[in-house]
């Protein structure tokens, strides 16, 4: 399997993208302003979106990546994610005044898009790779993904704080090779990092013991300009783990 970061940032600004991550070249993990990167080639490979939540930066470029291949795709891209996501897109987003739904286009019978509501705790096997959504803490309804295929594994946090299911989730198995974690604030905003359910580096610290598993872990969601301190401040707080920057365009082979 191979997972390629389009987007990995809090923000945007010059080379910074928001979030999303590619897998081989059919399977998007969200659908931020990295999808933008891709050719319409690539855009046309897409055969499954699995989304962690409605923040905008996770979905913003999936409304107009389905206008893009509209019309040059045989099947419909599968658009998943728990009952509130899929609600909340097709209420505020595609709902014919942000955007025209197109579930419905170009018509209800062989539409561009389709919505798939899944549960978290529920996995969904696409070829050799199997998908778990995974139940986080959010201000919203949110979840991460646990990713497997027969050679290696690789887990994403999505948008989260604190909180005990993901970890446990992950201990179940034998192994996780990769982890990209989510620490949205340096400690001086952690405060801020509770409110908005997000980590910070010492908030992330507490839930790293929970882990049994030593994978690599790769941090992400950084707000931008923050990027170094945040990475620092997870080393400082968590010195008995790999701790790496993300960073968007890396590619890892599992
Ligand atoms: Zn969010
Ligand atoms: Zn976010």
């Amino acid at each position: 399997m191979n997972l390629r970061v389009l987007g990995c940032s809090g923000g945007i600004g010059a080379d910074l993208r928001t979030t999303s991550l590619l897998i081989d070249d059919d399977i998007l993990i969200d659908a931020g302003s990295g999808v933008g990167d891709l050719t319409l080639e690539e855009l046309e490979n897409i055969k499954h979106i699995f989304l962690t939540h409605s923040h905008m930066d996770h979905f913003t470029f999936l409304p107009l990546m389905v206008d893009s291949i509209f019309g040059s795709i045989k099947e419909p891209v599968i658009v998943h994610g728990q009952p509130k996501t899929i609600e909340a897109l097709k209420t505020h987003i595609f709902n014919w005044t942000i955007w025209p739904d197109f579930s419905k286009l170009p018509s209800e019978e062989n539409p561009v898009m389709v919505f798939e509501t899944m549960m978290p705790g529920t996995t969904m096997p696409l070829g050799d790779r199997t998908l778990e959504m995974i139940q986080v803490n959010h201000i919203v309804p949110g979840v991460g993904y646990r990713v497997a295929c027969n050679s290696g594994s690789f887990a994403f946090t999505g948008d989260t704080t604190n909180h005990d299911n993901f970890w446990e989730v992950l201990n179940r198995y034998d192994s996780l090779d990769l982890l990209i974690c989510e620490v949205a604030f340096p400690n001086v905003l952690e405060d801020l990092a509770k409110r908005a359910g997000h980590y910070s580096p010492e908030l992330l610290a507490l839930d790293l013991v929970k882990l049994r598993h030593r994978p690599d872990i790769y941090i992400s969601h950084t707000k931008p300009g923050k990027e170094d301190i945040i990475v620092d401040e997870c080393r400082a707080a968590i010195p008995d783990r790999k701790i790496h920057r993300l960073f968007g365009g890396t590619q890892f082979a599992l």
